[in-house]
């Protein structure tokens, strides 16, 4: 899969993609990012890319050619692309977004800074206005980059092992259980006994339910979109959720 980050920062993820598993990736060439440094599609001498809102007020906001001009170049070049405008006004990006965009060959992220991006570009040039969460961040790097971690781990390959985004927070609408691993006695603190037992099926029971009483506990809205069956419902209940 192809990221193309458009940014006014092109050096902002020097180190960020040199770690981990996107570093991983990038090497077995499952993914391949570049950055687009939007100060190259400017005209002026002083390589401009914001000015002063119309109307007035404070701050500066993105032009819209420089913007317009790196699309165009990107697009000419295949394989076709998925535009996505980085922005707290966007769609929220939750994992069923991020597993409908990791099935895409290519996405270019447009990074805003200062007061945002001149609204024509949002009006005729993008497919997907994304926020990642409601906050309000100084720029769009620091969103493309949790795109790119979030989607990139739902491409087969990316994760070491296959399964492990599977039993992930969200990949059924729940949050995970919890994990513990050696020593098993820390400063006095216990693991749950249930999981030294060896008894796969108890164990199996256990965490479901500590998934099922987290979610309720944490994020009980969630709940109401989960895949949950009958025993589910049910162990949700003596918590004393109600289904609303
Ligand atoms: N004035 C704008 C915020 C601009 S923040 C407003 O109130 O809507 C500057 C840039 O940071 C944005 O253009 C966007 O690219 C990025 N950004 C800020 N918060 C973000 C979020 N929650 N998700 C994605 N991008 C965000």
């Amino acid at each position: 899969m192809l990221f193309d980050i458009v940014t006014i920062f092109p050096h902002f993820f020097d180190s960020p993609l040199k770690d981990g598993v996107v570093r991983r990736a990038i090497e077995a060439a499952i993914l391949k990012i570049r950055t687009v440094d939007l100060r190259d599609f400017t005209t002026d001498r002083h390589r401009t890319t914001d000015d002063r809102p119309f109307g007035g007020g404070e701050g500066m906001v993105m032009k819209p050619e420089p913007i317009y001009k790196a699309l165009k170049v990107l697009k000419e070049e295949p394989p076709e692309a998925r535009v996505i405008l980085l922005s707290p006004r966007g769609k929220l990006l939750d994992q069923a977004m991020a597993g409908e965009l990791a099935q895409l060959g290519r996405l270019i992220l447009i990074c805003g800074r200062y007061e945002g991006v001149d609204e024509r570009i949002r009006e005729h040039c993008i497919d997907l206005e994304l926020s990642v969460g409601d906050y309000v961040l100084s720029g769009g790097e620091i969103a493309a980059l949790v795109v790119i971690e979030a989607v990139s781990r739902l491409i087969p390959g990316v994760l070491g092992c296959e399964s492990s985004a599977e039993n992930d927070s969200f990949s059924d609408g729940l949050l995970e259980f919890p994990q513990y691993t050696r020593p098993r006695i820390f400063k006095g603190w216990e693991i749950p006994e249930v999981l030294m037992s060896g008894d796969h099926a108890r164990i199996a029971k256990w965490r479901r339910e500590q998934s099922l009483g987290l979610t309720y506990e944490q994020r009980p809205e969630l709940l109401n979109r989960a895949k949950l069956d009958e025993k589910d419902i049910k162990y949700l209940r003596s918590l004393g959720w109600e289904k609303s």
